[in-house]
């Protein structure tokens, strides 16, 4: 009982650290800067600013059985991810390591381009983001379109209530796909980078974090899982805004597979899944025409 309580009080302590790290979406900063844009969207519209407030912080809402499953999830993928994700898979880093011998071997040695350390660096952070952007959008769009991969990836679309802590309702399979990929994306644009230039390869970082990681959840990313309604007008051909998420959530049919992309609008405009906020609404979130039972256990084999 002790045992339990400790990892209890363990696993409790680490999600705390979420809130501490500039790396993760709900780091304290970004949820302010997201709570200060919807308070100025709610004052802008008129709207009456004590009523919405308690309706945000309200236990209705964090202990709703959808909330609670987002939490659920969390736990579970954060524990996995200390015993399996680190020590199995590492990191990028040894990744690339292993690929720029290869390319030694391959084709001799590389160093080819002499550039200022600072033109590298700008240039690694612009195109680490485009490919991880892109390598995100295509991997969530074959969530959508694999029936297999939909299966795992319905648990996040099966959520009735957006709150930040839904970005981490994903099925331990998803988790371990996504965190591949971005392995894959980190070795491979760094071993890249390693092999034709000798200095300068790291990312542009803000607090740790990557600048265009960094710009896009100061720039509200948290709303993208709640239900203030931010659109960005014209640029969402450019940039994917909250709203746009949110109707990527809908439970109206129309909704379905729109709007796959991450921080990048121009995937969904090439691949004709782009739909823009002004003048569309959405009326709830969940999975279309499916009454889903918001039971965590029986969530364990995808749905
Ligand atoms: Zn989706
Ligand atoms: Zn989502």
């Amino acid at each position: 009982m002790m045992e339990e309580l400790q990892q209890l009080l363990f696993i409790g302590l680490e999600s705390v650290q979420y809130l501490l790290d500039p790396q993760k979406r709900i780091y304290w900063l970004y949820l302010l800067s997201s709570a200060v844009i919807a308070v100025g969207l709610i004052m802008a519209r008129r709207e009456n600013i004590s009523q919405q407030l308690t309706k945000a912080l309200s236990w209705r809402l964090w202990l709703h059985p959808s909330s609670r499953i987002d939490f659920y999830w969390f736990f579970l993928n954060h524990i996995l991810r200390i015993a399996l994700v680190v020590p199995v898979l590492g990191g990028g880093v040894s990744l690339a390591i292993t690929l720029n011998r290869i390319l030694y071997k391959w084709f001799g040695a590389g160093d080819f381009w002499q550039l200022p350390e600072l033109t590298v660096t700008v240039l690694f952070t612009l195109v680490l983001f485009l490919v991880e952007d892109f390598s995100r959008f295509f991997v969530h769009y074959l969530y959508h379109k694999v029936p297999l991969f939909w299966r795992f990836h319905a648990i996040h679309h099966s959520a009735t209530i957006l709150t930040p802590m839904t970005l981490y309702r994903i099925h331990w399979a998803e988790m371990l796909v996504n965190s591949i990929r971005s392995l894959l994306v980190i070795g491979f644009v760094s071993a890249m980078f390693i092999y034709f230039f000798d200095n300068g390869i790291h990312p542009y970082t803000v607090f740790g974090a990557t600048i265009t990681a960094f710009l896009f959840n100061m720039a509200g990313s948290n709303l993208r899982h709640s239900s203030v309604w931010l659109g960005f007008g014209y640029f969402e051909r450019w940039v994917v805004s909250p709203a746009q998420h949110q109707i990527h959530h809908s439970v109206a049919p129309e909704h379905m597979d729109k709007n796959f992309g991450a921080t990048l609008a121009v995937w969904d405009r090439l691949f004709g899944s782009l739909t823009m906020s002004q003048n569309t609404k959405v009326e709830g979130y969940g999975l279309a025409g499916k009454a889903v039972e918001q039971r965590f256990l029986s969530q364990q084999g995808g749905l």
